[in-house]
């Protein structure tokens, strides 16, 4: 099970005991990008499988046509004896109150994200287990990856552990849905959540975005034209992080050219500075400390007016423009293009 190499347990199929799910009835909620790879995966793997949609939900047609079980939420909560919950987050909290009366004792409730457990958002009752398995990577490759016969990575946690077999139950779902297959690294619901929040917020949607923003207004600023910058600053990301991707910096430092290495290893310090650094620091205590998780509840009480004024100024902004232009004339670009491997979720 411990490989010596990382510092939290990692397993693999030998670790695994499929008679810990074999015999249950699993509830899949929500029918969308996890919902249907983890209903249709399990399934395969021979799990009995109840797929949970409201009856006006626009996902009941397809997950019938993939040949599953639909029933209410409430309806398919009664049955199982694990509850995986796969609605959207924000959605999540209204969805438990309708399944909370069918949680019996030694049930299993199921989550792909910390969210709503770490910040108390649904606290579920003594005599279940809680657990995580959260696949690296977006539904559509969980299930691509299945199919094929090969494997996802997956996040486990157990926050409750009520009948003393969460982790063996979760490991035989993270198995059920192939991601024992390429291997299962242990965490806490805590670690996974903040850890998730804070990358996407300080690394992956934020800082990148703003970077890129940015330089190109630094560009235009400058008189230097709007095609020219957008290739430099958006359009040739996509090969660093790939290269990135493959082999680490060593790979994306190696393929650049000398020039473009040394420009970049004494700039990149100067660009992203110590107050960036503190900046981070500000953004990680407010993900720790709940800050954040109280501002986007109150939010989306509010119906997201915040959001939708932000994200239209994001739309507005003038990389978009000329971004669209010029992908329109290299649309045969896309025929090459692999689906994203990684969204930030
Ligand atoms: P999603 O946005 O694809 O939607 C899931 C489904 O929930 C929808 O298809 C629908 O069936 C149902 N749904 C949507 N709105 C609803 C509403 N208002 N009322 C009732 N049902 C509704 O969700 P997702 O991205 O699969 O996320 C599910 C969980 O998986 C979340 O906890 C998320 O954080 C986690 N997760 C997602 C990814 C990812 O790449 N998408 C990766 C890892 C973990
Ligand atoms: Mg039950
Ligand atoms: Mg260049
Ligand atoms: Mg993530
Ligand atoms: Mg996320």
């Amino acid at each position: 099970m411990t490989d010596d190499a990382f510092t939290q347990p990692v397993y693999h199929e030998e670790d695994v005991d499929s008679a810990h799910i074999d015999e249950k009835t699993v509830a899949v909620l929500g029918y969308g990008s996890q919902g249907h790879a983890h209903a249709q995966n399990l399934a395969e793997s021979g799990v009995d499988v109840v797929v949970g949609l409201r009856e006006d939900s626009s996902s009941r047609a397809a997950a019938s046509e993939d040949g599953l079980r639909v029933e209410t939420p409430a309806e398919a909560a009664a049955e199982a004896d694990v509850i995986s919950m796969l609605v959207p987050d924000t959605v999540q909290p209204a969805i438990y109150d309708e399944i909370e009366p069918h949680l019996a004792a030694g049930d299993t409730l199921q989550f792909a994200h910390g969210f709503n457990i770490h910040y108390g958002q649904i606290e579920p009752p003594e005599d279940v287990d809680v657990t995580m398995v959260a696949p690296k990577s977006p539904g559509h490759l969980v299930r691509r990856n299945y199919v094929a016969g090969e494997g996802t990575p997956a996040l486990l946690a157990v926050y409750q552990d009520a009948t003393g077999e969460a982790t063996d139950e979760a490991l035989a779902y993270a198995q059920g849905i192939g991601c024992a297959r390429a291997g299962v690294i242990e965490t806490t619901f805590r670690e996974e959540t903040e850890s998730d929040l804070f990358g996407e917020q300080a690394v992956l949607c934020g800082g990148v975005t703003s970077l890129v923003k940015t330089g190109y207004e630094t560009l235009v600023d400058n008189g230097y034209s709007p095609e020219m910058a957008y290739f430099e600053v958006l359009n040739e990301l996509k090969l660093i992080v790939d290269l990135m991707y493959e082999g680490g910096l060593e790979e994306m430092w190696n393929s650049v050219s000398d020039t473009a290495e040394y420009g970049g290893l004494t700039q990149g310090d100067v660009i992203v500075d110590e107050q960036v650094r503190e900046n981070m620091e500000e953004t990680l205590e407010a993900v720790q400390n709940g800050e954040f998780a109280r501002e986007w509840i109150a939010e989306n009480q509010a119906g997201r007016p915040a959001y939708r004024q932000q994200r239209q100024a994001e739309l507005d902004h003038d990389i978009e423009d000329v971004g669209a232009r010029l992908r329109d004339l290299f649309a045969w670009a896309d025929e090459d293009q692999d689906e994203p491997t990684e969204v930030p979720a």
